[in-house]
């Protein structure tokens, strides 16, 4: 028997491509939907992205909140604080960013539903030390999992992402991903989309092995054939 005989076997073409749903995952789903209106937003989880990633139990906290609008901190005393926790190791324009950026996406979670504690004397998030705000954070990843869905054209879960895909024209580039639907013999094969690999571990696997897309495409074209 062929080494794929008896298997389904799915193409989807994709616009972006998301691998791995978890909370970087489905801001990145969000987000595309956002800056990609008629675009089409593909994510694969291996798990669940109601409950996937380090999110998944629920947290007590948010670790960053600046707190811009009651001048709480600002991002230059974020980037300050990132500079001298990493030992210098920082790019202060890409820590001035998530500085910039990140109180409006808390101010999203609110909105979509997560509860936040709040100080009763001054309506402000409740602190815990000068950076954190505390959450009833149980229900965090399912309330932005449905954000993600309701963004995404197609949510695929449980498929583990084995390879990704070099683009064929472009050096350098990944273009598309493999992956397998444990239990049932099924691989997710998308071409020619732009991929966001919010994966931590994958990302590096990818730096670390770059003849593994190269390895991806002659597996991805053998499944494409048949
Ligand atoms: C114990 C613990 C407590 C924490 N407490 C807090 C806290 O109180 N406050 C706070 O703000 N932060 C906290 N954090 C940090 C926070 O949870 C993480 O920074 C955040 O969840 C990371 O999100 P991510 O999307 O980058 O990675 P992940 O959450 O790890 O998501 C990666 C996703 O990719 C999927 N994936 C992996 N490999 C593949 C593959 N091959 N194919 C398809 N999918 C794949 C995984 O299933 C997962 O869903 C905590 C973390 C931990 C571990």
């Amino acid at each position: 028997m062929a080494l794929f005989g008896g298997r389904k076997t799915i193409n989807v073409d994709a616009d972006i491509l998301v691998i791995g749903g978890g909370m970087a995952g489905c801001g990145a789903t969000y987000e595309s939907r956002y800056w990609g209106r008629d675009l089409k937003i593909v994510c694969v989880e291996k798990a669940n992205i109601e409950r996937s990633g380090a999110v998944a139990q629920g947290l007590y906290a948010i670790n960053c909140y600046m707190g811009m609008r009651w001048n709480e901190n600002q991002p230059e005393d974020f980037v300050r604080y990132a500079t001298n926790d990493l030992m210098g190791l920082v790019r202060e324009d890409l820590a001035y960013d998530i500085g910039r950026h990140v109180d409006s996406t808390v101010h999203k979670f609110e909105e979509w539903g997560l509860p936040m504690m709040r100080d009763p004397a001054t309506g402000r998030y409740q602190r815990e030390g000068k950076w954190q705000i505390m959450i009833h954070g149980e229900s965090y990843k399912p309330i932005v999992a449905e954000a993600a869905r309701k963004a995404a054209s197609e949510v695929y879960n449980r498929i583990m992402v084995t390879h990704l895909l070099m683009d064929q024209r472009r050096p350098n580039r990944v273009a598309g991903a493999v992956g397998n639907r444990a239990g049932q013999s099924h691989a997710v094969v998308d071409r020619d989309a732009m991929v966001a690999v919010a994966v931590q571990q994958q990302a590096g696997q990818a730096r670390q092995a770059p003849g593994d897309g190269l390895q991806a495409r002659e597996v991805a074209d053998g499944v494409l054939r048949q």
